[in-house]
């Protein structure tokens, strides 16, 4: 679900990874983009051969993913990029993306999927990023150590916000109110200054 008026934002074909979200007006750093929401479902039951290889799951809990609307426009449609202008902020349980820069017109909104590091768990892997980023390192998986950081900050962040209930086969329920920018944290800070390196 966007939290940014249909304005801000519109769905337009990529050259090579199908749909993608592209910005229509200008968005500050710090705005909230949306709420990945979707229904409930049990992750070890899905087949992950379905659409995008399971890149529309979003994680819950350590058994539950979000499963979003597909014939709905959503955030679920924020390509990867190796050098993304979103990152992810964990609000209630509820997984938010928020532009890390400002955005300017006609450029694509992206977010890091933040993969684990590849391993064989990963058959046939059909995570080779595209995303034209001048540092793209040509996977979505994430290197050990970036991943680790990653895990590191989320862990901390975790112990501190609350886990949403989570009913199986149900719609994750939208908050009636939300924060229109996220709190500023050190580990975003240095990415205000419209500096396109990654936070971790
Ligand atoms: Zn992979
Ligand atoms: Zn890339």
């Amino acid at each position: 679900m966007f939290l940014i008026k249909e304005d801000f934002w519109q769905v337009m074909a990529t050259k090579e990874k199908g749909l993608g979200i592209f910005c229509k007006k200008e968005i500050k750093a710090g705005i909230i983009i949306g709420d990945y929401l979707g229904k409930v479902i049990k992750t070890a039951r899905y087949n992950l051969e379905n659409d995008k290889k399971g890149l529309y799951l979003m994680y819950l809990t350590d058994q539950a993913s979000i499963y979003p609307n597909l014939k709905k426009p959503g955030i679920h449609l924020l390509n990867h990029s190796c050098t993304p202008n979103c990152w992810i902020y964990t609000f209630r349980g509820h997984t938010l993306f928020f532009a890390l820069i400002k955005i300017k017109p006609g450029e694509e909104l992206t977010i890091s999927y933040l993969l684990s590091p590849k391993d064989e768990t990963c058959k046939n892997c059909p995570h080779d990023c595209k995303c034209e980023s001048k540092f793209c390192t040509g996977t979505m998986h994430l290197s050990k150590l970036r991943y680790e950081k990653w895990q590191n900050f989320q862990n901390k962040k975790k112990r501190k916000t609350k886990t949403p209930k989570v009913i199986f086969g149900k719609n994750l329920p939208k908050f009636a109110v939300y924060p229109n920018t996220i709190p500023l944290d050190p580990i975003y800070n240095k990415l205000r200054g419209g500096h396109r390196s990654n936070p971790i």
